[in-house]
């Protein structure tokens, strides 16, 4: 049958012969949107709603009937990588060299002249705009990554076109304080006292908690996937920025009760980016445990980690020292996958030893021959695709595919395609 898959929806780093892995003897994983698979549409009303929701209990100068005044059918409109000009008051595609390839005044879509007329000929976005640094709101912008994040792009638009309207009277900074407040609500359910029990914090988890199988995926082939690995002799952890709680949770629902015995080592509120990068001032591993009000137990050393425990928080050099030993070599290779570009795949890459590989589940959702299972957004019909556009009949990569390609060791469409070439 004949492949009408476009030639750019690609990486140049594709992970293609599982004989790749073959170096490795530790395999450690994200845990949201790369071992547990979420149906992303769905995820996406849903957050929607919790974060207008949330805006209007947290924050001051929102109309009470918010949620009854856009079509659900924007829940589609989150793109990953979006940035928000707040210069501008614009949301923005930007391409590998800063162009800005796609501009939303709220919902509505920029012309060419229009982006010139603000941007220039050039249409360069920021001088200094990089992937690194997609959040910088000391230069203006802000971007918006992976699917928990993108929703964030939907509640900007909206709130940008209550500013258009004037029913809201904010300034931009302010309102992108108002929207990290909002997630920062919705999320983060622990502080240094206590960490909440998630049926009861915000609107977000207790949601997940009573409709776990309308927004995960149960996936029997992930439980293959780690079973081969393991009969590969492989080594496996988990590091995941979800809580103890929310992780078992969303693991019990993709992997099974059992899930955690697939494991040499998992780390919950691991603290990604400062696991990866703050290694001279680590963060130390502390033992879970249910009876203290922030679950925080036993703080441990190297030597004190066991595999019949979960963890928080935690640093990737003293996990690499805990397989060192459980190995018994002095030298050992990680791979690492995950969905983020820069916090899972770029910074765990930038270890000597260790390869960063990007979960991109977008490759997957833009091939012609469309997966069931696939259940990514809509987001071509405002924004194209995530692979990049054109511009005056030339065609731009998308800055967050080349930084991909560039910064992590090997991309993946999405986790069922690891066991595809564990059977080859
Ligand atoms: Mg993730």
């Amino acid at each position: 049958m004949e492949d009408h898959t476009p030639t750019y929806v690609t990486a140049s780093n594709l992970l293609t012969d599982i004989s790749q892995l073959e170096p490795f003897d530790v395999v450690g994983f994200d845990a949201d949107h790369t071992l547990v698979k979420y149906n992303v549409v769905a995820l996406s009303k849903m957050i929607d709603d919790c974060h207008l929701k949330t805006i209007v209990k947290d924050c001051d100068g929102y109309p009470h009937n918010i949620s009854d005044m856009f079509d659900e059918e924007l829940s589609h409109f989150p793109f990953n990588g979006a940035t928000f000009d707040m210069n501008t008051s614009l949301l923005v595609k930007i391409s590998e060299d800063k162009r800005v390839m796609v501009a939303y005044k709220g919902f509505t879509k920029l012309n060419e002249n229009e982006i010139e007329n603000i941007y220039g000929k050039d249409r360069i976005f920021h001088k200094e705009y990089d992937v690194w640094n997609y959040r910088s709101l000391d230069k203006g912008y802000i971007g918006f990554h992976t699917y928990f994040d993108t929703s964030s792009v939907t509640l900007c638009a909206k709130l940008m076109e209550l500013k258009l309207q004037g029913a809201i009277n904010k300034t931009n900074e302010e309102i992108i304080n108002d929207i990290i407040t909002c997630v920062t609500s919705c999320y983060a359910n622990y502080n240094e006292e206590r960490c909440y029990r998630i049926a009861d914090f915000g609107y977000f988890f207790p949601e997940v908690v009573r409709n776990t199988d309308k927004y995960i995926q149960k996936r029997e082939d992930f439980r293959d996937i780690l079973k081969q690995l393991k009969e590969l002799d492989k080594k496996l952890f988990i590091a995941t920025n979800s809580h103890a709680e929310y992780t078992d949770l969303i693991m019990t629902r993709s992997i099974g009760e059992d899930w955690k015995s697939f494991f040499d080592f998992i780390a919950s509120n691991c603290g990604k980016p400062a696991f990866f990068d703050k290694i001279e001032d680590t963060q130390k591993f502390y033992r879970c445990d249910y009876n203290s009000p922030t679950l925080k137990g036993k703080k441990c050393e190297v030597d004190d980690l066991e595999d019949t425990h979960i963890y928080l928080e935690g640093n990737c050099k003293d996990l690499e020292n805990y397989f060192k030993k459980l190995v018994g070599k002095e030298e050992i290779n990680v791979a690492f996958f995950g969905d983020h570009f820069i916090t899972d795949a770029a910074l765990s890459d930038l270890h000597e030893n260790w390869k960063g590989i990007t979960i991109m589940e977008e490759l997957n959702h833009e091939q012609m021959k469309q997966e069931e299972e696939s259940q990514l957004l809509n987001y071509q019909k405002y924004w194209g695709s995530f692979f990049g556009g054109e511009i005056n009949k030339v065609w731009y990569k998308n800055a967050w595919v080349k930084f991909a390609e560039g910064h992590s060791s090997f991309v993946l469409p999405l986790m069922k395609d690891l066991g595809r070439l564990l059977i080859k």
